[in-house]
């Protein structure tokens, strides 16, 4: 991750003059505002702004006139049960605002997540920085042989190397066009046009405001073993923001979504079964392959 000098001293400026505020302000949070948390080679997740904490979820759920908090084990107790529970809108009374530099291509999986606010850095107005997501050598997989979308095995140290060359020469040629295309003393093409010639590894940057509920179903999806490695570190970057900014509501998200599956009525009249000693197999129960698969993953 690069920050220019500059970005570094309005970072620092921001970090050294605090405001006092009537606002609910979590110490936990507070300690990553306006840091950038370094993703993938070039990237970064910024804290911006934040409203809430754990208790405003508890004042959320009791409507309360004061802070909402009975005690920090009711706090818990009640965030745990409105999770276990999928009582959603508590969560929606927290808000945070991001600022995410990635990859073009992560910014295409991660768009997908509609229940956001954006707003993303302009290729028509601005140049974009001559920069590329290359992928450290350990994550240059073949395609899996398993599973359609999805990497195997990490290619041999000869392929890896060819792929690394293909992927420096191709950004740096694509780049080079870019620039001649846009050079005013010489073609002058509008800069949202020359754009198209980018690859997708280019880096762009976005704010991202969400909410706490959108948030953690975010999380779910892209901080799980099936997103792609170069989304997914970014959610694990953003899951340690979120368990210093609403610890309770982090561990309940840990227990209740990220460490829970969810069963099919076939599943539990199988498991029930299982438990009365009887044998059960995919037939007997009516599941395909795959879900008899998932079945056994789910209980070993
Ligand atoms: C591992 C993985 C693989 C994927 N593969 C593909 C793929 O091959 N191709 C592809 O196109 N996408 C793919 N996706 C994207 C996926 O299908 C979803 O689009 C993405 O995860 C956003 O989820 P979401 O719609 O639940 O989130 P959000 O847009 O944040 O929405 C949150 C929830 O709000 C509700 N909601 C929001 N907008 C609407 C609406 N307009 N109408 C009704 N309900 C709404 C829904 O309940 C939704 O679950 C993949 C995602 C993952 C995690």
């Amino acid at each position: 991750m690069s920050l220019t000098p500059e970005q570094q001293a309005e970072i620092d400026e921001l970090r050294s003059s605090p405001t006092p505020t009537l606002r609910v302000v979590s110490d936990g949070i507070e300690k990553h505002l306006y840091k950038a948390i370094p993703v993938l080679d070039h990237g970064f997740v910024r804290v911006i702004d934040y409203m809430g904490d754990d208790a405003a979820i508890c004042q959320a759920a009791r409507v309360s006139y004061g802070k909402g908090t009975k005690s920090v084990q009711n706090d818990e107790g009640l965030i745990r049960y409105l999770m276990r529970h999928w009582h959603s809108t508590p969560f929606e009374m927290c808000e945070i605002k991001l600022h995410v530099k990635l990859p073009v291509f992560v910014a295409r999986q991660w768009i997908r997540h509609r229940t956001a606010n954006v707003n993303e850095y302009s290729a028509r107005y601005s140049i974009l920085d001559r920069e590329f997501y290359i992928p450290a050598p350990e994550h240059i997989n073949a395609q899996s042989v398993v599973n359609n979308q999805g990497r195997g095995e990490v290619l041999s140290p000869e392929q890896t190397a060819q792929v690394l060359e293909v992927l420096k020469a191709d950004s740096a040629r694509c780049y080079d066009n870019y620039q001649n295309m846009i050079d005013e003393d010489g073609i002058g093409l509008a800069r949202e046009l020359a754009r198209m010639n980018l690859p997708a590894n280019i880096y762009t940057q976005w704010y991202w405001k969400v909410d706490l509920h959108n948030l953690l179903h975010f999380l779910r999806l892209r901080a799980d073993a099936h997103a792609q490695y170069e989304i997914r570190v970014y959610a694990d970057a953003i899951c340690q923001v979120v368990a210093d900014w609403a610890p309770a509501a982090y561990k309940a998200f840990e227990d209740y979504r990220m460490g829970a599956v969810t069963m099919s009525a076939q599943m539990m009249v199988a498991l029930r079964l299982m438990l009365k000693g009887e044998e059960v197999t995919a037939e007997s129960t009516g599941m395909s392959a795959r879900e008899w698969r998932e079945f056994q993953d789910m209980i070993s």
